[in-house]
């Protein structure tokens, strides 16, 4: 099913024609308009005319979450203030937050990316969806809202946390799709499994979509089996609108970047030189469509590899993989490179494994990892606890290289969070 199938399946050359132009636009919007983009073209010799192909967007400057920050609160707007009718902000864990501002047009076309997205994983007309992302400052809950109402689909704009009413607005109003962080929806399962409910039996959930952190395939599987409902992968970061950047089709293998609104680039995060074909490399994205607030090259951080080939699904927008970690949480232990993912995936891929862990980084590179497991393991019988430690420790460190302290910790031991978890808790002082 398509939202709008002539631009989702629109062919190569006429999407690059069309990225073109609206790349040639943005630029001299950028240059015309905010005066940051004109003393850095300046700064580099350079004019809007100077992009004659899509190639030309290399010579352009790159923009940092430092240079949003930078410019706070109102340094990258390309419109007159009157013309904004929202704001919303990044989360940002340090300084400064990002401002990022929305006109009437943007509000519209970030709704027309989700609504592409959600009919093309079936959500339509009819479908009920549960949205349990954090509503407020952050883009992720309203921006999904919007979309799915000019969809036609009912929203519960029920937000995070409160699991109990969560499970009673399910049950209720028959949710047939949950818009959800992964940590929350493993958090969901288990205290539904607790209290002896049986999502197929009790539910009316088809399908879920999970976004705003990294999460591995085996977390998926996890979250599928237990509540019996397709999930797919959503990608967004509100320097981009938020949600509705990249998401997966039905065929769950890699999401479209919607490259009619977004130019994709990966780069080599280091050099900043474009990595070659399908190797992993930094995510940067320049805005085709925005209004209010376009931005020239962002780096996001986020590493991803290209998909190759064709979807089957007909759509010709190119597909990005799942998030392989973003530059700036990859751990550095005794030299090795470590993303917190691989530590999650080996452990989602255990079945004691409860669904909530952490890991703790301590002076001289020790790493712990802390993680809960199912109750009924704590039955007293030592010996069962001791050979799943070295299980868990074996398979982290055949996939790190690197051997970690494990501790096991009942069900409700650590903290859990209702928006973005924290999993990595750095002690380190230098
Ligand atoms: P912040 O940068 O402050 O966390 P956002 O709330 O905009 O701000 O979060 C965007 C980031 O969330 C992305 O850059 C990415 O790192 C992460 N993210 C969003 N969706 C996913 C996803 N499906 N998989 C992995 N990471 C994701
Ligand atoms: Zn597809």
């Amino acid at each position: 099913m398509f939202w709008q199938k002539d631009i989702e399946t629109i062919n190569r050359r006429n999407l690059e024609s069309l990225q073109l132009k609206r790349l040639q636009q943005t630029v001299s919007r950028a240059y015309k308009n905010i005066p940051f983009y004109t003393d850095k073209f300046l700064e580099i010799h350079m004019k809007p005319k100077d992009i004659i192909s899509l190639r030309d967007i290399r010579k352009l400057p790159f923009t940092s979450r430092e240079d949003l920050r930078a410019n706070y609160p109102f340094g990258l707007l390309a419109v007159d203030k009157e013309q904004v009718v929202r704001l919303h902000t990044s989360s940002g864990t340090t300084g400064k937050p990002k401002a990022i501002f929305f006109s009437k047009k943007d509000i519209n076309q970030a709704a027309e990316l989700i609504a592409r997205c959600l009919v093309m994983t079936g959500t339509t007309k009819g479908d009920v969806l549960q949205n349990m992302m954090t509503y407020g400052l952050f883009t992720g809950a309203l921006v999904m809202h919007y979309g799915a109402e000019k969809v036609g689909v009912l929203v519960i704009p029920a937000g995070p946390g409160n699991t109990q009413r969560q499970i009673a607005l399910m049950q209720d109003f028959k949710s047939t799709a949950l818009h959800i962080t992964p940590s929350y929806a493993l958090y969901l399962a288990s205290v539904m499994h607790n209290e002896g409910l049986d999502p197929r039996r009790d539910l009316s959930l088809r399908r879920a979509y999970l976004g705003s952190e990294p999460y591995s395939e085996e977390t998926r599987s996890k979250i599928e089996n237990y509540f019996g409902i397709d999930v797919y992968n959503s990608y967004g970061l509100s320097e981009m609108n938020g949600p509705g950047v990249a998401f997966e089709c039905i065929e769950k293998n890699g999401m479209h970047l919607w490259e009619d609104n977004f130019i994709l680039e990966i780069i080599d995060p280091e050099t900043g030189e474009t990595v070659p074909e399908g190797e992993k490399g930094e995510l940067v994205l320049t805005t085709l469509c925005r209004e209010a607030m376009p931005i020239l090259r962002y780096r996001t951080r986020d590493i991803v590899t290209i998909m190759p080939g064709k979807c089957r699904c007909g759509r010709t927008h190119r597909r990005i993989s799942r998030i392989i970690g973003r530059s700036d949480d990859m751990i550095i232990i005794r030299g090795v490179n470590i993303f917190p993912q691989q530590i999650e995936q080996v452990l989602m891929g255990i079945k004691a494994v409860a669904q909530n862990y952490q890991i703790v980084l301590e002076a001289y590179d020790q790493m712990t990892v802390r993680v809960e497991i199912s109750k009924d393991l704590f039955d007293g019988r030592v010996e069962h606890l001791v050979s799943l430690r070295n299980e868990i420790t074996e398979k982290l460190r055949s996939e790190i290289l690197v051997r970690p302290k494990v501790e096991l910790l009942e069900p409700g031991t650590l903290p859990v969070s209702e928006g973005k978890s924290t999993r990595v808790i750095d002690k380190r002082t230098l």
